[in-house]
Order: C-alpha cells, then sequence, then structure tokens
C-alpha cells in the first residue's frame, strides 16, 4: 500500500524545507499545492489566473479547483510508492476528497505530522524568505542564506520574494489558516495520525524530531 505523509502547520512554519527533506531521505515524491499553484501562475494557465486571484488576497483557492489539480500530481507515476503532501489538505472537506483519491489506488494517509511555532516565529520566517523561480527551492536571508545573494544554490536560478509574502498578506493568511485549518487539525488529531513537531527549533533538530515522528510508517 502506498504511503502518504500530511505535512501540517501554519504559514511559514517550514513545511516546504522539511517537507523537500523527508521526500529526499525518504525516496518518496514531494506534493506542494503552493508550487503547483506558482508553476501554473508563472506558465500563465488558465488554473493559474484563476488562482492568483484567490492567492494574492491570501485566500484559499475553491476546493474544487485545488482538488482536481492534486488528482492530477497524484496520478504521475512518482507517487506510486507514495509522497509527502505539503499544503493539501488546508480544510477537512480537501480531506475528504484527499481519502476518496487515495481509495482508488490503494494509498493511505498513514501520519500526520502537525509542526507549530509562535505567530511571532512565522512572521520571521516568512518575511525573509527568498523562493527560487524555477524550482521552488527555498531560502532565508538570515537563517539559510544562498551563497549568492539573489541566486539558486541549486539550479542557478534567481530568487524572488512572494507577493503574498508581504505583511498585510501574511495576516490575512494565519487568520484564513486558523478559521479553516485548524478544523482540519483537530480532524486528524480525532483520527489519531496527528503527531506534534515543534517547528520552533533549527532546521537540523526540527528534521530529526520529524524523521523520529514518522520512524514506525516509512523505514
Ligand atoms: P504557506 O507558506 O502559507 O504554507 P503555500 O505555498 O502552501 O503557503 O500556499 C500559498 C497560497 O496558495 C495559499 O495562501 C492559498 O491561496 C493557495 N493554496 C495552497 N494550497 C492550497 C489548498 N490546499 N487549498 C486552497 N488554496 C491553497
Ligand atoms: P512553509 O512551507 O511552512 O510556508 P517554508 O519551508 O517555506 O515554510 O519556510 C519559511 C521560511 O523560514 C523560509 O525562508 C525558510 O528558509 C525558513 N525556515 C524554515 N524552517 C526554518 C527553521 N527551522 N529555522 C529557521 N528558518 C526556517
Amino acid at each position: 500500500m502506498a504511503t502518504f505523509i500530511v505535512l501540517l502547520g501554519p504559514p511559514g512554519v517550514g513545511k516546504g524545507t522539511q517537507a523537500k527533506i523527508l521526500a529526499d531521505t525518504k525516496k518518496l515524491a514531494h506534493i506542494s499545492s503552493g508550487d503547483l499553484f506558482r508553476e501554473n501562475i508563472k506558465n500563465q494557465t488558465e488554473l493559474g489566473k484563476h488562482a492568483k486571484s484567490f492567492i494574492d488576497k491570501g485566500e484559499l483557492v475553491p476546493d474544487d479547483v485545488t482538488i482536481n489539480m492534486i488528482r492530477e500530481r497524484l496520478n504521475r507515476p512518482d507517487c506510486e510508492i507514495g509522497a509527502i503532501l505539503d499544503g493539501f489538505p488546508r480544510n477537512p472537506a480537501q480531506a475528504v476528497a484527499l481519502e476518496k483519491m487515495l481509495a482508488e489506488f490503494n494509498g493511505q494517509v498513514k501520519a500526520v505530522p502537525y509542526i507549530t511555532a509562535p505567530e511571532s516565529v512565522l512572521v520571521e520566517r516568512i518575511s525573509g524568505r527568498w523562493t527560487c523561480r524555477a524550482n521552488g527551492h527555498i531560502y532565508h536571508q538570515m537563517f539559510n542564506p544562498p551563497k549568492q545573494t539573489g541566486v539558486c544554490d541549486l539550479d542557478g536560478s534567481d530568487l524572488y520574494q512572494r507577493e503574498d509574502d508581504k505583511v498585510e498578506t501574511v495576516t490575512k493568511r494565519i487568520r484564513v489558516y486558523l478559521e479553516q485549518t485548524i478544523p482540519l487539525v483537530e480532524y486528524y488529531r480525532k483520527s489519531g495520525k496527528l503527531i506534534e513537531v515543534n517547528g520552533a527549533q533549527a532546521v537540523e533538530q526540527v528534521s530529526l524530531d520529524l524523521c523520529s515522528a514518522v520512524k514506525n510508517i516509512i523505514l
């Protein structure tokens, strides 16, 4: 049975950073809904144009659009043995849709690490985040700077600050998280799959804690 891990946590807590590390070490696919939307926006697809109007306001993209995009991604061959899901699901309706989709190809959500940190830490992380244009690699001006300012170490593409990372939009995103995603935290807590991880530590320590949280689930 294919193994799916859902990473939960507020904006800026480090989901993308940790999802990339965990996917690399465990040889699983990494599915980031935010990256998929940003790729569509960059390529000016219809989906991208539609999603941009919500993303720029700090709101969630409607469920039907989001779920269809994820379904397409789950059908790619690299998801056959499983994936780390980062940014999806983000509300209980998306979680129910995910279970249905996974059941179609004998997959299951095995664990839901929930990474947390105080709001002041989130704001500090988001305000210094730099994202790579080509592949979404993540940097921080203080905590994880690139070797050369403005250039991705891994693929040489330019680094940019996300439009929705400006202060007003971040406040809105945190509010949306509290209203729409916290109910999902409770949903997974009830299912017994939630594992809390302290995100207010150095990247390496969060990785170690995350690895031990899933050690009985993925080898
Ligand atoms: P964050 O850094 O807040 O975790 P993401 O890159 O995951 O940001 O998401 C950026 C934006 O993309 C969100 O604010 C939202 O507009 C949209 N988005 C991402 N994932 C979803 C989802 N599962 N459902 C609806 N909208 C989403
Ligand atoms: P999310 O996907 O949850 O929005 P990211 O992984 O993009 O979060 O991280 C947000 C910002 O914080 C990035 O600039 C990243 O380099 C930085 N970051 C991530 N984890 C840590 C950490 N443990 N300590 C310090 N900075 C971090």
